[in-house]
């Protein structure tokens, strides 16, 4: 027998699966509803101004290889963007920061480390429903991994009481993967002030806060406003935590793979010894990362224009997402679709759980509704 006999085939992944379903489709009428990436008005993908300018900037790049950390502009713009400018881990310099492989390079590289410092024993909480890869990223390192409710279905709302409840139970060492904003799938996100009494909880219970931050700025417009929780539970409450950054929805670098681990620590001493294990991981992993994403990145942080300009993206992409929530809800009441769509508006970012039956959904993916002048109308006819 051959040395790859008893490999047994691994499931593939749903939600590439389902792309790979929709590019396949003919149907002129096709709506992409899973992979959470941006479109425009055409359905085509959008390569936001501040990039096309920042790529004029960094025109006569050279293919040197970066440091093993990554590119040092990208890695001190983008953690001063995440965390503010004048918090006290930046001061204090009690951050350690790694370019990474986009957002989930960031989470599995956070795993790893953690996994050394607290020890194989503690618990990672994610919450159910969460992004698919949440779980499989974590216990690829060997953590154990526990779902909780975070979502009420019966209202589309968040269930802030098994949130509240579930911090208060874990043990001490506890890590909590955190969906910084638009929390993947449900939409849903606590209020400023039910983030505060989180981050008090998880004070007084010594749990361990992980960011996962792929949709800042793209949530709201407003970048400082989506990364409350982060400059929260860090620089107002003083946690100690991870903070695991995507550029590829909120910049559009999706396929560049450009990301940022952040570590806060208690001490400056902590977050260079943090720093050197995160350099020492990536050594290992890929060597250096990769170089056009993070230029891309520094340009338009590090140039007060182009800065702007992505700022003015950002309320773009929100804004159109909005009012395509708001175009669909509106049109499910106008024709009286049975069932109560508020949520659709309600839940915030790429993302809604519309509370459709199994064979719904399944009859949306499939059916041919060649006649419709719209995709909005194919959708109405499978809602009612
Ligand atoms: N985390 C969440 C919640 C996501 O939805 C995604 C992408 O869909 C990611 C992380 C990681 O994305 P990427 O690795 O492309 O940055």
């Amino acid at each position: 027998a051959g040395f790859f006999e008893h490999v047994a085939f691994a499931p593939l992944d749903a939600i590439f699966e389902l792309t790979k379903d929709y590019n396949a489709d003919t149907s002129e009428h096709k709506v992409n509803l899973g992979q959470g990436t941006y479109k425009d008005g055409n359905g085509e993908p959008w390569v936001l101004p501040a990039v096309q300018g920042a790529k004029e900037k960094i025109r006569d790049a050279n293919h040197e290889y970066l440091p093993i950390l990554g590119l040092p502009s990208f890695r001190h713009l983008a953690t001063k963007l995440v965390l503010g400018d004048s918090g006290p881990a930046v001061t204090e310099q009690r951050v350690a920061s790694c370019q990474t492989l986009s957002g989930t390079g960031a989470l599995h590289l956070a795993g790893l480390v953690l996994y050394e410092a607290l020890g194989p024993s503690c618990t990672v909480y994610i919450t159910e429903p969460t992004w698919s890869n949440h779980r499989q990223v974590f216990e690829a390192i060997g953590f154990y991994v526990q779902s909780y409710r975070y979502y009420d279905e019966a209202t589309g709302k968040l269930d802030v009481a098994s949130l509240e409840q579930t911090f208060e139970a874990a043990a001490p060492g506890s890590i909590f993967v955190m969906h910084a904003c638009a929390h993947n799938p449900s939409g849903c996100d606590p209020t400023q002030e039910q983030w505060r009494r989180l981050a008090t909880i998880a004070k007084s219970r010594k749990l361990f806060p992980l960011f996962d931050a792929a949709y800042l700025g793209i949530t709201s417009g407003d970048y400082d406003a989506d990364a409350f929780a982060i400059r929260h539970f860090v620089n107002e409450a003083g946690l100690e935590a991870a903070i695991c950054t995507s550029f590829a929805k909120n910049m559009g670098l999706y396929g560049e793979r450009v990301g940022l681990v952040n570590f806060i620590t208690q001490t400056s001493a902590a977050a260079t010894a943090v720093e050197s294990k995160l350099a020492q991981l990536t050594r290992v992993e890929i060597s250096n990362p990769p170089a056009f994403g993070a230029r891309i990145v520094a340009a338009v942080l590090g140039d007060a224009e182009l800065c702007a300009e992505w700022f003015r993206n950002l309320s773009t992409m929100s804004g159109r997402i909005a009012e395509m929530r708001q175009q669909l809800y509106d049109a499910l009441v106008r024709l009286k679709a049975p069932g109560d769509w508020e949520r659709i508006i309600q839940q915030k970012g790429m993302f809604c759980i519309l509370g459709l039956p199994l064979d719904r959904v399944l009859q949306l993916k499939s059916k041919r509704l060649e006649l419709s002048p719209s995709p909005w109308i194919s959708i109405l006819i499978l809602f009612t």
